[in-house]
């Protein structure tokens, strides 16, 4: 059983390590970037009311994201467990998750928070070049993480579920330092 939540920048490598993990513990990867990219390609109701936010780096209104991430977490496949990537981003997003959470009898093992320095970010995102990833809507995504997402540090330190690992580090010495953190 595995049930973990990354907090992190954008391009702190959330999505990568939290793909690794998926497969070494057979749980999904539940990333709502993906789930929203996604919904624009398919042209669903939700894709057209978030695309615009994600281009230009706004977090979707939340209304958007809590039912879909409710609904993702009461299909059966979570039932072994499960990776948050990119969910909560802000303090009602968490205030909901743990209420959540809480109603369906599985709170979270830990929530990792992957620390980076800036400018890493910024050079890995430059180099990813996904739509979102143009420089002007970097900075404003490095911005709406300070202010929105960073809090949910000391939320989550409050509540003595919080790991810090380094991501300052190659791909697979944070996959390194994250299965020590699950093994305990
Ligand atoms: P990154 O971690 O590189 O910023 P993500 O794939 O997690 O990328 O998210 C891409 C975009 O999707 C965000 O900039 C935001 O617009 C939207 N998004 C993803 N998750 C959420 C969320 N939980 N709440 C609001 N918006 C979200």
């Amino acid at each position: 059983m595995t049930r973990l939540i990354f907090l992190g920048p954008p391009g702190a490598g959330k999505g990568t390590q939290a793909k690794m993990l998926s497969d070494d513990c057979g749980v999904p990867h539940i990333s709502t970037g993906d789930i929203l990219r996604s919904a624009v390609v398919a042209g669903s109701d939700l894709g057209n009311q978030a695309e615009g936010y994600m281009n230009a780096g706004e977090l979707v209104p939340d209304q958007l994201i809590l039912d879909l991430i409710q609904e993702r977490l009461n299909q059966a496949d979570t039932e072994t467990g499960w990776i948050l990537d990119g969910f909560p981003r802000n303090l009602p997003q968490a205030e909901f998750l743990t209420h959540l959470l809480d109603q369906i009898s599985q709170p979270a093992d830990f929530v990792i928070n992957l620390d980076v320095e800036d400018e890493i970010i910024v050079a890995r995102l430059l180099n990813r070049g996904r739509q979102d990833d143009e420089e002007k809507v970097i900075r404003n995504r490095l911005q709406v993480y300070r202010q929105q997402t960073e809090p949910l540090i000391e939320f989550y330190r409050a509540r003595q579920q919080l790991v810090s690992v380094d991501g300052n580090q190659t791909m697979e010495a944070v996959h390194g330092s994250l299965q020590r953190v699950i093994i305990g």
